[in-house]
């Protein structure tokens, strides 16, 4: 496995790849790795001719006032663990790699994709996103990038951007990776202190509650988030940002459910926040 800090670099290996006429995938990553990142490295590397996994911790998709500073960086570790995943690139620029002194632009999707979910919490987040991926796309020039469902917004703001541009690659989205008790898989876990960690599979608890709830009948928003929040109100330590139902495929809340739709939420645990959704497809009556 090559290690790549430069943008050129990279660049240039990608396009020999590419006249080569081969398949390059692509696994965009702030690093500390964890088995949800590795199946979408399993499944490049399974699909794609060249592997290139970057590990970027994006100064842009940070607000001022979260947790840039204390994100976990084990860089040993996830280098030994893309080495032996078959990876044939780890891409892993520096900030001013990135973004040089004098860098000014930035990528912005628009309209109602953010107006709801996490959007509203972290303004500037998503625009900090897809400036990167832009980048990324740009400099590794893959034919399919890997995204996990866990980041189900992010996905589909990065698939209008895609089209909008007409950027030319595919995405693929793979299903959450979870803890036997149900949690999550993310970087942040291991910030969790032990207590923490305890109240956290209440999330996929609440989701599962919900969807659980849809298939014996319910069909109003209103009580099946009801029925959630008062699962998440059990676990003290868990401070619900919000819990929403919307269209799996618009993301825009729904009053009566059918179709497919998505359960999603963000909680604070002390200073950490996670994020979790499940999509349930509603029975038809
Ligand atoms: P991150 O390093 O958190 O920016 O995540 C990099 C990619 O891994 C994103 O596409 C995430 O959606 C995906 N990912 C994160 N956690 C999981 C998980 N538990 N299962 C599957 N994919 C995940």
């Amino acid at each position: 496995m090559r290690i790549v800090r430069s943008t050129t670099r990279q660049r240039v290996l990608s396009a020999g790849w590419r006249r080569k006429g081969l398949c390059i995938g692509l696994v965009p990553t702030m690093g500390a790795l964890h088995a949800g990142h590795l199946s979408l490295v399993r499944a490049s590397t399974e699909q794609c001719d060249r592997t290139v996994v970057s590990i970027f911790v994006n100064p842009l998709q940070f607000g001022p006032r979260e947790d840039l500073r204390e994100y976990p960086r084990p860089r040993i570790s996830d280098r030994n663990l893309l080495a032996r995943s078959g990876v044939h690139v780890l891409f892993a620029p520096s900030a001013v790699a990135m973004y040089p002194p004098g860098f000014t632009t930035a990528v912005e999707v628009h309209g109602s994709l953010l107006q709801g979910l996490c959007a509203p919490f972290r303004p500037g987040h998503f625009r900090g996103v897809t400036t990167v991926v832009t980048k990324l796309l740009h400099v590794v020039q893959p034919h399919v990038v890997y995204f996990g469902q866990k980041d189900a917004q992010q996905n589909k703001i990065i698939q209008q951007m895609t089209r909008d541009l007409d950027l030319d690659c595919s995405l693929k989205v793979l299903p959450i990776v979870r803890e036997p008790d149900g949690l999550a898989l993310s970087s942040r876990n291991r910030l969790l202190t032990a207590m923490q960690r305890r109240s956290a599979p209440v999330l996929y608890g609440a989701l599962c509650a919900g969807r659980a709830l849809i298939g014996r009948g319910a069909r109003r928003a209103s009580v099946v988030r009801a029925v959630m929040r008062r699962i998440l109100a059990t676990e003290s330590r868990v401070r619900v940002q919000y819990l929403a139902i919307v269209r799996a495929q618009t993301l825009q809340p729904v009053a009566r459910l059918r179709g497919k739709i998505l359960l999603a939420v963000a909680a604070w645990l002390g200073h950490i926040r996670l994020i979790d959704n499940l999509v349930v497809r509603v029975p038809q009556r």
